[in-house]
């Protein structure tokens, strides 16, 4: 969602004369668009600011201006805190204030400190960001936001902090924007959403949609070969929404699900509202709609409180549902979380130790899902050019990046590809001859 944001605040910078550099000493003006989910992320940004500060420093000394600003869910959470410890900072604007950037540029130009823009508006953003993308962006594959924030408050989290009531966009207006995307060249739509799944958009018919209404309708739209939508909630999988993986062919077989614990008293405990064979039966239920589906999910290790049989239970679960790619990370005590007052946090020493074992099972699993799909033909999209001379890169309904010879006349296209090799993170892959 940040690799969204940032594209429409370049979109929204554009008639003031900015364009995108890849160099930040290049540049005019700096937004470091920041997540503050685990503490690490969130440190990041007090690094990059201190850098940052050097080239604005070394621009003043040539009585040049650099306007450093800090966007997304840090500064939505520590604007005061990044006032004090980076006083350099000149415009600090959270999640769903970045609408307003062409004003906030010109109160930067003019103000003494920072300016500091973190309040929730009233408003949504949505309604007010160009309705069109920038020409010749024409990616293969594109994001859009239909749904925001969360009402979940899962007990380590701070999203429902930092991003807001969960919202959703009109159902008219999120499909304006597949439609542009796809006229540019956009074969993939991935519907974007914290808690995606309770997509709740007021539909054109005056109805609200849910997320699997909304898919059908993106499905129908011309030149969308394929959909996704992430990230979701487990206890959010509705019977209609796993309907849609049997009947939408463009819906791909393919679904990030972050189920955090495999123990019931842990999943409790952090408020996610099932247990682990609710998980299970889950994802036997989407298998049975899509039997080719593949699944992946995010986990926490390490939760307060968790012991070892918990996390065994944990690996149980993995070992029995079987992902074909996942996330796993230590529990960050986030300011202000109820976990993060929780008396029995665990050590990082046994944090490290489960994380290592964990991801080891999961590396395996996602390294044997790779390699089970050598042999296969699979549609590939072809997204870049490779490394290689000749080569492309492109991705498979699952996700995995596909690495084959292939002219360039293929980027943006799909293509049927004869999977040769599965490795722990890719494929290697054959043309089938014309
Ligand atoms: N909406 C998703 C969460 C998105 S955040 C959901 O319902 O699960 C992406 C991932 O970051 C989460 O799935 C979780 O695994 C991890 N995460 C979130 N907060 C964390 C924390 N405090 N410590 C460690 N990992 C965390």
């Amino acid at each position: 969602m940040n690799v969204y944001d940032s594209a429409r605040m370049a979109e929204l910078l554009a008639p003031l004369g900015y364009c995108p550099t890849e160099d930040a000493a290049d540049a005019d003006f700096v937004i470091l668009n920041t997540c503050h989910i685990r503490e690490k992320a969130a440190e990041k940004v007090y690094s990059d600011l201190g850098r940052l500060n050097e080239i604005k420093r070394a621009r003043a000394a040539e009585d040049k201006r650099l306007t450093l600003a800090v966007a997304g869910c840090v500064a939505q959470a520590e604007g005061a805190e990044i006032r004090a410890r980076a006083p350099y900072v000149d415009l600090i604007f959270g999640p769903q204030t970045y609408h307003r950037l062409p004003e906030l540029v010109a109160r930067a130009a003019r103000a003494s400190g920072a300016v500091l823009e973190t309040d929730f508006p009233a408003e949504s953003k949505f309604d007010h960001l160009p309705d069109t993308r920038a020409p010749g962006t024409g990616a293969a594959a594109g994001f859009v936001t239909v749904q925001e924030g969360c009402d979940k408050f899962c007990t380590f989290c701070v999203v429902p902090y930092t991003r807001g009531a969960e919202y959703s966009r009109p159902a008219r207006q999120a499909l304006a924007e597949v439609r542009s995307l796809a006229f540019q060249g956009a074969r993939e739509i991935t519907l974007l959403g914290q808690n995606v799944n309770n997509y709740q958009g007021e539909g054109p018919d005056g109805k609200i949609w849910t997320l699997s209404r909304l898919i059908r309708a993106v499905a129908d739209i011309p030149g969308v070969a394929r959909i996704r939508y992430v990230t979701s909630y487990p206890a959010d999988m509705s019977d209609e929404l796993i309907a849609a993986h049997r009947d939408v062919p463009a819906l791909m077989p393919y679904l990030h699900l972050p189920v955090q614990s495999g123990s019931d008293r842990v999943l409790a405990a952090m408020n996610r509202r099932h247990g682990a064979d609710d998980f299970r039966r889950l994802t036997e239920r989407l298998r049975a709609a899509r039997p080719d589906l593949a699944l992946a999910s995010d986990f926490i290790v390490g939760f307060p409180g968790e012991s070892d049989a918990d996390f065994a239970a944990t690996l149980a679960l993995v070992r029995d549902v079987g992902f074909a790619q996942a996330y796993s990370f230590k529990y960050s005590a986030r300011p202000g979380t109820p976990a993060s007052a929780l008396p029995d946090q665990v050590p990082d020493a046994v944090k490290a130790e489960r994380l290592a074992v964990l991801q080891d099972l999961l590396d395996t699993q996602q390294r044997a899902f790779n390699e089970r799909c050598a042999g296969r033909t699979l549609p590939v999209l072809f997204e870049r050019e490779g490394k290689r001379a000749g080569q492309l890169v492109g991705r498979s309904p699952y996700m995995q990046a596909v690495h084959a010879l292939a002219p360039k006349s293929l980027l943006g296209a799909i293509a049927e590809i004869r999977i040769v090799a599965g490795h722990a993170n890719s494929l290697a892959g054959e043309r089938l001859a014309a």
